[in-house]
């Protein structure tokens, strides 16, 4: 396991980048998370345990630890994962363009480990950025309060 240090952004945001053989990820995370979060698997709709989480306080990467979502930017959305309509901020996770399955959509993946946490929609009505993070819950970890 190797750990460095990147600078994402004009010199205040650190992401410590994790880079991890995939042998190892494999022994550390349970099975389903495992096919999530390095075999960009989805969890079936309506599945998830934190789908129904309505506490204040933090979710993050399942893999590695890293910070991704407040809860006051989860929102229902009707869809059947747990929904965002911002990350916690710029750097906690990276964009991909994603043409898997046929369609194009926007991969979300952690920015510290690279792991999958789902997808990026721009369907979110009503809600302050009109984006929707459709996050897996089995890619996340809940912490209450701040
Ligand atoms: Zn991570």
């Amino acid at each position: 396991m190797g750990r460095e240090k990147f600078l994402l952004s004009e010199g205040i945001d650190m992401v410590e980048k994790i880079t991890k053989d995939n042998a190892l990820w494999r022994a550390e995370l349970p099975p389903e998370r495992y096919a999530i979060l390095r075999q960009a698997a989805t969890e079936p709709p309506w599945s998830g345990d934190l789908l129904a989480e309505k506490r204040e306080g933090v979710y993050s990467c399942a893999g590695c630890g890293n910070a991704l979502f407040n809860s006051d930017t989860k929102f229902e959305s009707g869809s059947g994962w747990p929904s965002f309509f911002d990350a916690i901020n710029p750097d906690a996770v990276i964009l991909h363009e994603d043409k898997s399955l046929g369609m194009v959509r926007t991969e979300v993946v952690c920015a510290a480990c690279n792991g999958h946490l789902g997808h990026l929609f721009n369907d979110a009505v009503g809600t302050p950025t009109g984006q929707r993070y459709c996050m897996n819950s089995l890619a996340m970890e809940f912490d209450e309060g701040n």
